[in-house]
């Protein structure tokens, strides 16, 4: 019987008498990745089977190879994609220029390959994309729990559907979904009950931004020239799971524009306000215990903190 062993880059099994690999070109003798092509070749058919998982931990593997054998091995790439011996150390340059792809692109598949060694108990494959799979580690990062939509358009269909049940909105008639307007497409607008006055909804199933604030007072913009009459306002309101310094900081130049986290409580969807939905530790304490018992984990914490002053 033929004996096989397990190529530690790609995991393909391989007849023992092997020396490279012919999924992803590595050289079990030398360690490391000698045909870059093969490597690269690999990717793309990873790429092109939307399989951004196996991808992300092949370039894991592949980078965490060549970091603990660059003491022993030096590299350089030929032009032909062969790696030749006796370049500079290994570095995350390196692996942009062994997979042939922009340092940045290098940077974040190894954040994701990182996040799903770290969240392990999260299903990464109902990310159905690498866009999807950041956001979602992002909203791990910040509050430390898994996300409630997978995707924007699940957040967007829930408030929709939901619209006439939720709180926030009593006050407010929804006249429509994705609305198309210069620069781009308002999530959700709606328009007052009583008062002359149009809201944009801006909705983030993970983080906002400061590019988010952008976003919505571009659509303020283009909705009291193209929508409100010339007496109405316009506001904007921004939902989403947390919010990035970024955002935080950029609210205060912005006054016609509200940031409300959303979570889950009960089985139906609430919001936090700001300035408490800036709170991340706070967010964190609403996803853990439900919103009742972070409120008194948080006295607790603040009796804690009174009485050992
Ligand atoms: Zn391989």
């Amino acid at each position: 019987m033929l004996t096989m062993k397990e190529c530690q880059c790609c995991l393909s099994p391989t007849p023992e008498a092997t020396s490279i690999c012919d999924v992803c070109g590595y050289d079990f003798e030398k360690k490391c990745i000698t045909d870059a092509r093969m490597l690269r070749q690999r990717v793309k058919q990873l790429k092109h089977a939307k399989d951004w998982i196996s991808e992300v931990e092949l370039k894991r593997r592949v980078h965490e190879i060549h970091t603990k054998n660059s003491t022993r091995w030096r590299f350089r790439i030929s032009e032909d994609g062969w790696l030749e011996v006796g370049g500079r150390k290994w570095t995350f340059r390196s692996a942009a220029k062994l997979f042939n792809e922009q340092k940045s692109q290098i940077h974040t598949d190894l954040a994701l390959a990182e996040a799903l060694l770290q969240y392990p108990g999260f299903t990464w494959s109902d990310c159905p994309n690498k866009k999807q799979a950041i956001e979602t580690k992002d909203e791990f990062d910040l509050l430390g729990v898994p996300p409630f939509f997978i995707s924007e358009s699940d957040l967007q269909k829930y408030i929709e559907g939901n619209w006439k049940t939720i709180s926030v909105f009593r006050e407010w008639n929804l006249t429509g979904s994705a609305v198309k307007i210069q620069g781009g497409e308002i999530d959700l607008l709606a328009h007052h009950r009583v008062n002359e006055k149009w809201l944009i909804l801006e909705l983030k199933k993970g983080l906002a931004d400061d590019k988010t604030v952008g976003q919505v007072l571009r659509y303020i913009g283009a909705a009291k020239r193209d929508i409100a009459k010339d007496h109405e306002d316009v506001e904007g309101l921004i939902i989403a799971a947390g919010a990035s310094k970024g955002l935080k900081d950029s609210m205060p130049i912005a006054p016609t524009i509200n940031f409300m986290a959303y979570f889950m409580e009960k089985g139906k969807l609430d919001f936090l306000p700001a300035p408490f939905a800036f709170s991340s530790f706070f967010l964190r304490l609403i996803r853990l215990h439900g919103f009742d018992d972070a409120i008194e984990q948080l006295s607790k914490i603040t009796q804690q903190t009174d009485s050992e002053e």
